[in-house]
């Protein structure tokens, strides 16, 4: 079995610390990557500290990353050993299903298994995640990576990535609509490229007035602070999509009088309390409210080659993995530029 060394928490309350584990050598369709970068989603620290309620420890978080093939079964056709490949959110699914079918395992009537914190469907052991330095996955569930892109700038495709992708891909936003992002944050910086890239007019909201200039930078039309009333009721009736990618618990009920009639806000964050929201905000439009979760593996794949080819990449910081728990805190307090992602050769 090889071994493995991560980061985990013990429980709810605990710094993540350094870990020994084992993977089980790789099956005749799987692949075994040496990590080498994971970024640092919110997901994880919700996760780290059971804020959903699901949480399976010890819990080595991690669901953003890029490595290197070390080894892969005599069945495998995408990868070879020294290649790069890529995982996201979910590494294995019923693969029976039609969702599944379609290529769209996150909806798997089954359930897809998550990267950490879920019980793996080969072997029966809990899925250990990418705060580590390797990983064994089917490579169904792996992606390649487009040769022009910074490998540590790739790492959050692969969650904030897709996630943002995903949606504004269903809604179709593209030239002519008027698109509204809530939150800059990983999610929202990620939204903010991809709604840039396909054409809308973007509006980037944000609690934070010092992130302004770095989100005309990255791609916003015009930035409201969300807590500026007059400046909110000036876009009133007026937004096509909105996508809102916020973690921490706040009131719907300051954009949906945004939206245009027939107009979607849809969640993608995910808050340890539940936004609240009156229905009377949304039947003089017929609003609607929706919600998105990541993407299946087709659409990964269009959207790691999507970014290729328009250089899209995150705004990251790269960080030693020492520095994980600071990176938890700086992320509770909205101080990270766009996405922490760790360095795993600081694992030594
Ligand atoms: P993040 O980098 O921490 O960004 C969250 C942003 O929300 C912050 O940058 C901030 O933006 C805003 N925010 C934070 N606290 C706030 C508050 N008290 N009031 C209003 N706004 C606040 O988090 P992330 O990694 O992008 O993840 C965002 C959420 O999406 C998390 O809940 C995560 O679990 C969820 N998620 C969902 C999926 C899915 O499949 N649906 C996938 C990945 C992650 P401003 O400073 O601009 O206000
Ligand atoms: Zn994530
Ligand atoms: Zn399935």
């Amino acid at each position: 079995m090889p071994s493995s060394k991560g980061y985990a928490t013990p429980n709810a309350q605990s710094p993540l610390a350094p870990f020994d584990f084992s993977r089980r050598e790789p099956g005749a369709t799987e692949i075994s990557i040496e990590i080498l970068f994971c970024g640092v989603c919110h997901s994880d620290l919700h996760m780290a500290r059971n804020e959903w309620g699901q949480s399976i420890y010890p819990l080595v978080p991690g669901h953003e990353i890029v490595g290197r093939v070390t080894a892969a079964g005599k069945a495998v056709t995408k990868f070879k050993v020294g290649e790069i490949a890529a995982v996201g959110v979910i590494v294995d699914s019923c693969r029976k299903c039609a969702p599944c079918g379609k290529g769209e395992e996150h909806f798997c009537k089954e359930g897809a298994t998550l990267t950490y914190a879920a019980t793996d469907r080969v072997d029966g052991s809990i899925t250990m995640g990418g705060y580590s330095n390797n990983y064994v996955v089917d490579e169904r569930f792996a992606h390649t990576v487009p040769a022009n892109l910074d490998l540590a700038a790739v790492a959050p495709l692969l969650c904030a990535g897709i996630t943002t992708y995903s949606p504004l891909r269903h809604w179709k936003v593209g030239p002519g609509m008027k698109v509204g992002i809530i939150g800059l944050g990983g999610l929202g910086h990620m939204a903010l490229k991809f709604a840039h890239s396909f054409g809308a007019h973007v509006v980037q909201f944000t609690t934070s007035p010092k992130k302004k200039e770095d989100a005309m930078r990255l791609g916003a039309d015009e930035v409201v602070v969300s807590t500026d009333a007059d400046a909110m009721k000036a876009h009133a009736n007026s937004f096509d999509f909105i996508l809102d990618a916020v973690s921490a618990p706040h009131a719907l009920d300051d954009y949906l009088p945004l939206l245009k009639q027939d107009a979607t806000l849809t969640m993608v964050g995910l808050p340890e309390k539940p936004p609240s929201f009156s229905p009377f905000n949304m039947i003089g439009r017929r609003a609607s409210i929706a919600g998105s979760m990541i993407g299946g593996m087709v659409e990964t794949q269009e959207m790691l080659d999507y970014c290729g080819k328009h250089n899209i990449t995150a705004d990251v910081e790269v960080i030693p993995i020492q520095k994980v728990n600071e990176a938890f805190e700086r992320m509770l307090k909205q101080d990270v530029k766009y996405r922490f992602v760790i360095d795993m050769s600081s694992l030594g």
